[in-house]
């Protein structure tokens, strides 16, 4: 029987070597291997020096099992009670969710795609570039960090991760780097894709025909060095009220201000995709879609409509119906069914 991501896998393939610089940036990020991910690992691997039960992993989240799932889920426990500062906790929740994961699905996951290595996608996928002066930032929850259906790694996948960078949730090095680029930008050039969340977010419209870019000419619409940038908020439902929690009051923090800057997609921007693809496959809600959304609606700024964004939203569809047949086959050599709910629980 060919591999399966079901079945269990035991530690070897990986966990003999601690994370280098190399095989962190390889799972998505620029930034250095994290303190706090690197502390959870090397205690994970001293526990399974100590421990007479293997190591071992599986399912598609490169879960710890068995016995010795029970012994590190003792130890982080106790480790977790005895922190005494919110702060430092939410970090040693976060570390651990990317730590399991990555011990787990090293060398059974492509590092690209996030999927298994049968099933690797990545020669199928047309790479684009991003106009530059805008930047999109995936703001991802630990718990969808290599996640096989996750959207929002595709955005780096077709820019690249200078034009769309991942920034996990709860890792300080992220959020600093995340910040700091804000920081740089200035206030007027961070947006925020959640919706629902503000009783009255600006449209992509209004953004330049009544917001901040209204009076900006064409040939000044390069920003220079400074991106316009675009955080998407890559989670589950009830992951995002925490994130979006979080990003409100760094926020505050930063500029002094209560309410986050957010962006809605317009149903305009809804209306010119579905001519284009009269069934779409993806929800919008999905982060990928999101990004879509919000290239078209740039798109149809007449001041913008030189930048090829239009291309640019395409390619990100592309990328997901590719993402999808992907997940499709997979189930069907699995020999399970296709259903309808499958297909919805993708987008989330
Ligand atoms: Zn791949």
């Amino acid at each position: 029987m060919a591999s399966s991501a079901d079945a269990e896998r035991g530690g070897e393939e990986g966990d003999g070597a601690a994370i280098s610089v190399v095989e962190w940036q390889g799972w998505g990020t620029s930034s250095p291997v994290t303190a706090t991910v690197m502390e959870v690992i090397e205690d994970i691997k001293a526990l399974a020096r100590d421990s007479d039960a293997p190591m071992t992993f599986g399912g598609l989240g490169g879960k710890l099992k068995g016995t010795f799932k029970d012994q590190e889920d003792k130890k982080h426990r106790s480790v977790y009670e005895s922190i005494c500062d919110s702060e430092n906790k939410m970090q040693f929740f976060s570390a651990r969710q990317i730590a399991c994961r990555l011990l787990g699905n090293r060398g059974h996951l492509c590092g690209k795609c996030w999927l298994a290595m049968e099933d690797c996608m990545c020669s199928r996928l047309v790479k684009c570039s991003l106009w530059c002066s805008i930047k999109f930032w995936l703001y991802m929850h630990p718990k969808d960090f290599l996640r096989q259906n996750n959207t929002g790694k595709l955005l780096w996948q077709i820019f690249g991760i200078q034009s769309a960078a991942l920034c996990l949730f709860g890792i300080r090095e992220h959020e600093d780097i995340m910040w700091s680029a804000f920081r740089d930008s200035g206030k007027g050039m961070v947006w925020f894709v959640y919706p629902n969340q503000n009783s009255s977010p600006m449209s992509v419209e209004d953004l330049f025909s009544s917001g901040p870019f209204t009076g900006l000419e064409s040939q000044k619409m390069d920003f220079g060095e400074k991106p316009l940038n675009f955080v998407l908020i890559d989670g589950t439902w009830s992951n995002s009220s925490a994130m979006h929690r979080r990003l409100k009051e760094r926020w505050a923090l930063t500029w002094g201000e209560e309410h986050l800057p957010c962006i809605s997609l317009s149903t305009l921007g809804a209306s010119v995709m579905h001519k284009l693809r009269p069934q779409p496959s993806w929800d919008r809600a999905c982060t990928a879609a999101a990004a879509a959304g919000i290239l078209w609606e740039l798109h149809l700024v007449p001041r913008l409509s030189i930048y090829g964004l239009d291309k640019q939203a395409e390619a990100v569809e592309n990328a997901l119906d590719v993402l999808l047949d992907a997940l499709v086959q997979r189930r069907l050599r699995k020999g399970r069914s296709i259903t309808r709910k499958e297909r919805h629980n993708n987008c989330i």
